[in-house]
């Protein structure tokens, strides 16, 4: 296998001490380099967490207990020495099970080791008994095989693939990155990335290497691997994102004129599922509070009476008696992308049976596995029993918060008591959406990012990631408490939060009656809020959609930010969104916060726009002269004027009555049946397009479904807007610019041809 650097970590106190106790470690400590293996030495733990991190980078640890704080005799030394190393030890176990762990004495022995730092060790150095080198080769050889037990099957296989050196005729036709270095910018490409990258950039042709789309070899066996650790029954890894992967559970168990359950806050890719199925859909209606957050869909939606009402009163499904329909599939986004939570298990328990299919999106939440936190609140819970009939699918995008590259993806299934998955009528629906020449580093990173999350690694990182964001939380509001009656930002959130640590999940549970949520009374248990995602709410709006005579729009806040180098994931109105996946540490979030209190010292300052945010102005030179602090008044007072939280409310909350099947208004684009409508235009038309604001990023308007007024102001309002604030455009997806000659720039819908 190929050679990786993962030193074996000593800490000794004399490490560099010329006594006899240093003379012995660094005998050591040469014997293992003659091996070939690299050492590192150091004289102390330090800060334990940190050097606990070593444990990611190292093959083996070497503990000295020789040390002199560890007591020449005092009982008290020798107790906080050994508490010492029970932390140490413990910090590395919380993380890692299987790393090699070695005491070393010279004088001390095991007897002097309690148990429960003793049943953690793979063995006891006593140096004086054995030459150097006969113990640097037992420790090389388990630090060996820790290593190569590491690798999952996939990822084993691919490395031990780009490493054979074989040459090929297949494709690609870079040939392991050959053909780049033909050119000059081909060889800049080929440095950039790198030999390993190209020469892992193989075809389906490698036998050893297994097929994707057969689900065989090494490819099989790390889908096997990856169900075992996301307590699944299947997994099939994804290499186009879970766009595909939702359009592949769809087209598995939908077909033309089925009906269908679909949560109104889902992501386009089951917009577009509907419209390649042909289904009919009937959608649940989640709640929003006025910051444009939206909430959950409330628990009575989810009764099959309910289902039946809404079948009963969809226009496109008059003739058919509701109580003899059984949808096909539910299809509801699990973590919403403001993090908001569903009780799965409640869900299930209310539709087994009624619905084939229960699927949960959940593209946000593939962390939700490993930690005791997410309990009953995401789809394939340690030890849950299965649904009576209903098939459950999971699909997650591994890179949105796991360390997949991008399109990293999974489907995962839960059979039934009844049903067990037809794995070979499942892969036609895999086939229709997957390329035949899938990304062999997207498969591998699949695979190793399921593998980082075996436990007891897996729960580590998770619950580093809630820490951290409720560090935040913290630091947040103690900033807050020391500006007093000043203003500054807040997290959304429970009033409650622990005062350190991780705290409860119970703190996370959406109590019903609260009111910081502002979503109404919900049912009792039935949400959650997930604490890694942050939504930072900026001042100027209440949550009753009253606007105060100031106001600080984030769209503004996140543009200072963005040019101070931190980027965040979403914006809205009067609030913007950051997330704590396992890649953010301290310095990151840190960075956010004295980045946040720059820009409100700018602002209290009403500081010149090109003095503060000069690329941007660079683009939008009207605004140079303009003071930070007069800018966000004046699109403040503009989105006042216009009530624009309520407007959006109420859009979105407004019932939608679908003219025809979407696949039916989809069909007129292919028969060019379609009619350009100017906005003013375009109430009572129905749209062939998706119509999606962004933000928040939600479709509007499926295809098929008819303008109503509200959305007419409201697409009036964000013309009026762009128009006056170039630059913080509110981008409508689906929306057709044409620009005239004068650079006047008219807004379009494409709808169903009107005779
Ligand atoms: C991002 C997202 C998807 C699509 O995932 P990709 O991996 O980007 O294709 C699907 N569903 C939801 C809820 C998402 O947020």
């Amino acid at each position: 296998m190929m050679r990786f650097r993962f030193p074996i970590v000593i800490i000794d106190e004399d490490f560099r001490s010329e006594n006899a106790s240093g003379l012995g470690i660094r005998a050591l400590a040469e014997a293992i380099e003659k091996e070939g293996f690299e050492v590192l030495g150091v004289t102390s733990y330090g800060n334990l967490s940190q050097f606990a991190q070593q444990q990611s980078r190292a093959s083996a640890f070497i503990l000295s207990i020789d040390d002199e704080e560890f007591g020449a005799g005092s009982k008290e030394e020798v107790d906080a020495a050994l508490k010492n190393l029970r932390a140490f030890v413990g910090e590395i176990r919380f993380k890692n099970a299987e790393i090699p762990i070695y005491l070393y004495g010279e004088t001390r022995t095991s007897e002097h080791i309690p148990n429960d730092v003793l049943k953690e060790l793979h063995g006891f150095i006593h140096m004086f008994e054995d030459t150097p080198e006969f113990v640097a080769r037992h420790i090389i050889r388990e630090a060996r095989s820790y290593l190569d037990s590491l690798a999952p099957p996939f990822f084993r296989a691919l490395v031990h693939y780009a490493q054979d050196g074989s040459y090929s005729w297949h494709c690609p036709g870079h040939s392991g990155g050959v053909a780049f270095l033909k050119s000059p910018i081909g060889q800049m490409f080929h440095q950039f990335f790198g030999e390993n990258m190209l020469r892992a950039d193989v075809c389906n042709a490698v036998e050893e290497l297994g097929q994707l789309l057969d689900h065989t070899g090494p490819v099989a066996a790390s889908e096997r691997n990856a169900a075992r650790i996301f307590n699944a029954d299947h997994c099939f890894f994804v290499t186009n994102g879970t766009s595909t992967s939702n359009k592949m559970v769809w087209h598995h168990t939908v077909a033309p004129g089925d009906v269908v359950v679909v949560d109104r806050n889902c992501h386009k890719s089951n917009l577009h599922a509907i419209i390649m199925t042909g289904a009919v859909p009937v959608f649940l209606t989640p709640t929003r509070n006025h910051y444009g957050i939206i909430g959950p869909i409330p628990q009575s939606e989810f009764s099959r009476e309910a289902i039946e009402k809404k079948i009963a009163a969809n226009p496109l499904l008059q003739g058919v008696d509701p109580k003899k329909v059984k949808p096909r599939i539910l299809t509801l986004t699990q973590s919403t992308y403001d993090g908001v939570l569903y009780n799965t298990e409640t869900i299930k328990s209310m539709l087994d049976g009624y619905i084939d299919t229960l699927h949960f999106d959940e593209a946000w939440l593939p962390h939700a596995a490993f930690h005791p936190y997410y309990n009953g609140m995401h789809a394939m819970g340690k030890g849950k029993a299965k649904a009576r009939e209903s098939l459950v699918f999971s699909t997650q995008s591994t890179h949105k918060l796991l360390a997949g590259l991008s399109q990293a993806s999974q489907i995962l299934v839960q059979d039934s008591q009844n049903r067990r998955l037809d794995r070979h009528l499942f892969n036609e629906a895999y086939l229709m959406h997957t390329s035949t020449s899938p990304q062999y580093a997207i498969i591998a990173s699949c695979d190793v990012a399921a593998a980082m999350m075996e436990a007891p690694g897996g729960t580590a990182l998770v619950e580093e990631s809630i820490a951290e964001a409720l560090d935040f939380r913290r630091a947040m509001r103690k900033v807050e408490k020391e500006f007093g009656k000043d203003w500054w930002f807040k997290v959304w959130g429970p009033e409650k939060l622990a005062a350190a640590g991780i705290g409860e999940r119970d703190d996370w549970i959406i109590k019903g009656d609260a009111k910081w949520h502002g979503f109404g009374k919900l049912a009792e248990g039935f949400n959650m809020l997930d604490p890694i995602k942050s939504t930072v709410v900026t001042p100027g709006l209440d949550l009753n959609g009253k606007f105060a005579k100031t106001g600080i729009p984030a769209s503004i806040v996140t543009k200072y930010l963005a040019e101070h180098g931190v980027v965040v994931e979403k914006t809205g109105l009067y609030s913007f969104f950051i997330m704590f996946t396992i890649g953010i540490t301290k310095g990151r979030w840190n960075t956010l916060l004295t980045a946040l209190q720059q820009f409100k010292d700018d602002y209290d300052k009403n500081q010149p726009m090109w003095r503060i945010l000069p690329e941007f102005c660079a683009q939008h030179p009207r605004y140079e002269g303009m003071g930070l602090r007069d800018l966000c008044q004046s699109i403040h007072e503009m989105y006042a004027k216009g009530d624009i939280a309520r407007l959006t409310t109420d859009m979105y909350l407004s019932d939608l009555q679908p003219a025809m099947k979407p696949s039916d208004a989809y069909a007129r684009i292919a028969h060019r049946e379609t009619d350009r409508v100017e906005i003013d235009l375009l109430e009572g038309r129905v749209t062939t397009s998706l119509l999606t604001p962004y933000p928040p990023g939600i479709p509007l308007l499926i295809p098929g479904e008819r303008f109503n007024k509200k959305i007419v102001d409201y697409l009036r309002f964000a013309r009026e807007f762009n128009r006056k604030f170039p630059g913080f455009d509110t981008d409508v997806h689906g929306l057709v610019q044409e620009v005239d000659e004068a650079g006047n720039a008219t807004y379009f819908v494409d709808c169903v041809r009107q005779t």
